[in-house]
């Protein structure tokens, strides 16, 4: 197993299509990358500052939807 400590400047990224970790660049963050095993080019991001995606919910949705609806409602009608 390589255990080897990452440098600081690199961060470690998992590829999406064979699972390995790569050392990335941080220069490279958010940028294009190309694993390097198997050639799939994604965009490499740091899992540990990657905070709080937001995952739009169904309850989410349903909200956004009704204010939507209201704004429409609220408008003047146009004929
Ligand atoms: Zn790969």
């Amino acid at each position: 197993m390589n255990t080897q400590p990452i440098p600081a400047n690199f961060f470690l990224v998992e590829c999406r299509a064979c699972s390995r970790p790569l050392r990335v660049p941080k220069l490279l963050l958010d940028q294009q990358v190309v694993c390097r095993h198997c050639s799939l080019q994604f965009t490499a991001f740091d899992p540990k500052s990657s905070v709080a995606v937001e995952q739009p919910t169904f309850a989410n949705l349903i909200a956004k939807v009704d204010q939507l609806l209201a704004q429409c409602e609220a408008r003047p009608e146009v004929a």
